[in-house]
């Protein structure tokens, strides 16, 4: 799977014209390149075309690609000498005993669902910027906690130390509309709690998301093309 330098930049220039046409400005709306199951040429390729904000969902690929990436970046010249410094997010479901691994490399953890997890991010990344994720579908193996529960878990971050800037949610999987009662409530929560990020949408249902109030968006594959199947002992 190569990554082309060139049609990221493309695509991210058609991603940040379809966030605009949904009612979106670029400083609205942070853009997040989800670079999960790719290789360090697909966070370095995000960086060329000028995307900061690069999203990841496994502690060990996160750890392998923020070694590799000033490599990477060397590699593509003028461009990756050019390339804004990265912003690392952690968007997947994450295991307390891999928080060690990547503390000092995150910059917004994004998908903070229960209080240990949160217990354990405040004490190896002290006053750490989190969202606390919600389930937005009722799949349990998306991660995220009932919507009911998320106060108490902000008060309890934010008792922690940690900086609890928004909400994140993962719409269901279907048809991009089937996504907005549950963006609806995520930011009518983010607006009850005074919570400034709402992290909504990837590249099916980013339109939706922004017409709803995103202020993050996550996307992967309409930036860097079908993700390779991920094996199976990872
Ligand atoms: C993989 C992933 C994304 C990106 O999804 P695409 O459909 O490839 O854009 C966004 N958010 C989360 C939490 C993810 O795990």
């Amino acid at each position: 799977m190569t990554i082309e330098p060139g049609v990221v930049a493309e695509r991210v220039a058609r991603v940040r014209a379809r966030i605009r046409a949904a009612g979106g400005t670029d400083d609205a709306v942070r853009l997040v390149a989800v670079t999960k199951g790719f290789g360090v040429d697909a966070p370095a390729a995000a960086l060329a075309a000028g995307v900061a904000d690069l999203g990841e969902n496994y502690a060990q690929e996160f750890e392998a690609k923020v070694g590799e990436i000033g490599t990477a970046l060397a590699a593509l010249g003028p461009a990756g000498a050019a390339a804004p410094a990265p912003r690392w997010h952690f968007i997947g479901r994450l295991q307390r005993n891999k928080v060690r691994l990547i503390a000092s490399a995150v910059s917004l953890w994004q998908s903070v669902d229960n209080e240990r997890l949160a217990a354990e991010i405040a004490k190896r990344a002290p006053g750490a910027a989190v969202l606390v994720q919600l389930n937005l579908s009722g799949e349990a193996q998306k991660g995220g906690c009932e919507p009911a529960v998320a106060p108490d878990l902000v008060a309890a971050c934010t008792a922690l130390g940690l900086d609890v800037q928004g909400l994140m949610g993962v719409g269901p999987a279907g048809p991009p509309e089937a996504a907005r009662p549950g963006f609806r409530r995520l930011v009518a929560l983010a607006d009850e709690l005074s919570l400034p990020e709402r992290s909504l949408g990837m590249s099916a249902d980013l339109e939706v998301a922004v017409e709803e109030g995103a202020t993050i968006v996550r996307v992967g594959t309409d930036l860097f093309g079908q993700r390779p199947p991920r094996p199976t002992t990872r």
